[in-house]
């Protein structure tokens, strides 16, 4: 049984390209999406760093093309991720930011604040989105919210989770629970259905985003939402069909004009940028033309795709999106004909052709398009937010049973993995296994853990190393239990103990390289207040230059507009121009920061002109 938290709470879809907000609304009976300050019901996955500011969500994503190499997008699919893993080898050839090894080969972001280097891991960027949408909801809200449910794809390996949950504490939030983004997408799917639908559904959830790929079959019965099977990939969607687009065209404009684009961030934005309006238009037109003035070198760019075009440079994606789903079905030991609900969730599922082919792969089963593919995984992390907290008496009677995506287990002898954990298993769960020593006299074990479906261990994941020492010196085949608990958010601790010394000594996780250190979650929360205060000096600043630029603009209007002669002597006219002359050049002063310098000349100059 889970225990609630005190305080709201709300859900968070924290999403590769685009993040949204929800939070429950119990006199009518459901979720509310949050709008942000733009009036946008979707907030844009950006943050972007200036001389002067930090700006985060669509402020940061409007001044990209002017601010490429420092404006950061794209963190989701760095986030728990090794530098050299090879996905980020090919993502780092169309950013237009730069991404450097950190410590343990950990991906750090370089950018360029205040006329200063900055290095920033993707934690440091989720957690910034995070707390714009944690702002976001306490201005609607009218009240501080602590507490918030985030989602993570289904098929995020312990250290992606463990590294959002990080982000999180960043941004100052209790993370109460991670859960997965089809599993949300099905409670909000079986709020809306319950009423409607009586007796057992089983649910399809094709979940295809920005950044990654997720699909589960969970089966509906009464309050009880049971996730049966989840597939997926972590690195694709949409991003890929306009990486694929991109480079498409960069190589176009190199027939053409025997020049590359690539070397150019901001050349390679604006690219990009329009690319991906374009795969939205040929989701409901069979073709658009993309035209961009002087994109490199003064030379502009025009060229016409089809929807067949952009179909053909992603078959392979979308062919391996239902071999994704086949392995779902395969591993619930499903048919297709069981399937009751297919409920499409992500901006990218709504791509035609995507859709044509899971209608056939389905052997053409209706798709539900009833709820709202960008915003049912906010909608439904802020039910299960509800459910965990205790300021909500009305809530939804319903009960969530999620699995874990990827098998857990131990490398034994031979590098082969002996699974402890098999994948789509019900969370939470503890389960053990017997492990024996393979020497003679050995004083102590090193368990290597890894995560993944490989038999050869070593081409799984690594997630830790555990050792227990104080073995007693016995012959080889000396039995120790190890066991792997693996709590609500699908992260995993593991302990080791030696039934006969009753010995649980010296068995830590040591090797979790990538993570963030305590001491570094701190120093990140002290910068995340740094940033905040930062943020909001400038907000100050920029009202205090904006009065001032205002009431200069009106005294100079007034002056020009009117005949003053009777009211001031010309030389005192002279006095109020040099004074608006003086204003307008200090708002001119980039160097000037303070809005207190602002106020009070605005406070100088209010007294000339009242005088
Ligand atoms: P999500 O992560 O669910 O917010 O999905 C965002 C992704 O969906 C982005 O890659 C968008 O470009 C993509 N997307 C949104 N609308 C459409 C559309 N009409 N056709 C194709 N892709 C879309």
């Amino acid at each position: 049984m889970a225990t609630k938290h005190k305080g709201r709470a709300i859900g968070i879809d924290l999403g590769t390209t685009y993040s949204c907000v929800a939070a429950w609304e119990e006199q009518n009976g459901r979720a509310e999406i949050i709008v942000n300050d733009q009036g946008n019901r979707t907030t844009p996955s950006f943050v972007a760093f200036t001389d002067s500011q930090r700006l985060i969500g669509d402020a940061a994503k409007n001044q990209a093309a002017a601010n490429p190499s420092n404006t950061v997008f794209d963190a989701k699919r760095l986030i728990g991720r090794k530098f050299k893993d090879p996905t980020i080898e090919n993502d780092l050839k169309l950013w237009p930011f730069k991404v450097v090894s950190g410590d343990d080969d950990k991906p750090m972001i370089m950018v360029n604040y205040k006329g200063k280097e900055k290095c920033l891991a993707a934690e440091e960027i989720s957690s910034m989105i995070l707390t714009k949408m944690k702002e976001i909801a306490e201005a609607y809200l009218e009240s501080s919210v602590n507490n918030a449910v985030i989602t993570v794809p289904a098929y995020f390996n312990d250290s992606q989770r463990k590294a959002t949950k990080d982000a999180g504490v960043i941004a100052g939030l209790n993370v109460i629970r991670i859960i997965n983004e089809p599993t949300a997408a099905a409670l909000a799917y079986g709020l809306q259905k319950r009423d409607k639908c009586s007796g057992k559904r089983n649910v399809f959830i094709f979940d295809l985003g920005g950044g990654t790929f997720d699909v589960s079959l969970v089966t509906i019965e009464n309050e009880v939402f049971e996730v049966k099977a989840t597939a997926g990939d972590t690195h694709l969607g949409g991003e890929d069909f306009d990486n694929r687009m991109v480079s498409h065209l960069v190589q176009e404009f190199k027939r053409k004009n025997r020049v590359d684009i690539t070397r150019d961030p901001r050349s390679l934005r604006r690219l990009r940028n329009e690319c991906e309006k374009a795969k939205r238009t040929l989701s409901h037109a069979n073709e658009t033309t993309i035209e961009i003035d002087a994109l490199f070198q003064g030379i502009d760019f025009r060229f016409s795709i089809t929807r067949a075009r952009f179909e053909e440079l992603n078959r392979d994606l979308f062919v391996k999106c239902m071999e994704i789903a086949q392995k779902c079905l395969d591993d619930a030991k499903m048919q297709k004909r069981e399937i009751h609900d297919v409920v499409l969730v992500g901006g990218s599922s709504r791509i035609p052709k995507v859709q044509s082919l899971l209608h056939n792969f389905l052997e053409g089963k209706d798709l539900c398009k009833s709820i709202n593919p960008d915003e049912a995984v906010a909608y439904g992390a802020a039910i299960q937010a509800a459910l965990l907290s205790e300021s909500y008496s009305i809530v939804p009677n319903m009960v969530l049973v999620d699995v874990t995506p990827l098998s857990l287990g131990i490398a034994t002898h031979g590098d082969l993995m002996s699974v402890v954990i098999p994948r789509n298993t019900a969370i939470p769960v503890n389960m053990g296994s017997v492990f024996v020593t393979i020497e003679d006299y050995q004083s102590a074990a090193t368990f290597p853990v890894y995560e993944g479906e490989r038999s050869k261990a070593s081409e799984n994941n690594l997630l830790g190393l555990f050792s227990l020492s104080g073995l007693p010196l016995v012959p080889r085949g000396h039995p120790i239990n190890v066991s792997f608990e693996l709590d609500f958010d699908g992260i995993l601790k593991v302990s080791a103990k030696d039934e006969t010394t009753g010995s649980k000594n010296g068995i830590t996780i040591t090797n979790e390289k990538g993570r963030l250190s305590s001491a570094e979650i701190k120093r990140m929360i002290e910068e995340a207040a740094v940033f905040k205060e930062e943020d909001k000096k400038f907000k100050k600043m920029i009202k205090a230059k904006n009065a001032l630029d205002y009431y200069v603009y009106r005294m100079e209007k007034a002056l020009k507009d009117f005949d003053v002669s009777s009211m001031i002597s010309p030389s005192e006219k002279q006095r109020i121009k040099a004074a608006l002359r003086d204003g307008k050049s200090l708002i001119q002063n980039e160097h000037q920061t303070e809005a207190s310098v602002f106020e009070n000349y605005l406070k100088k100059l209010q007294n000339i002109t009242n005088q």
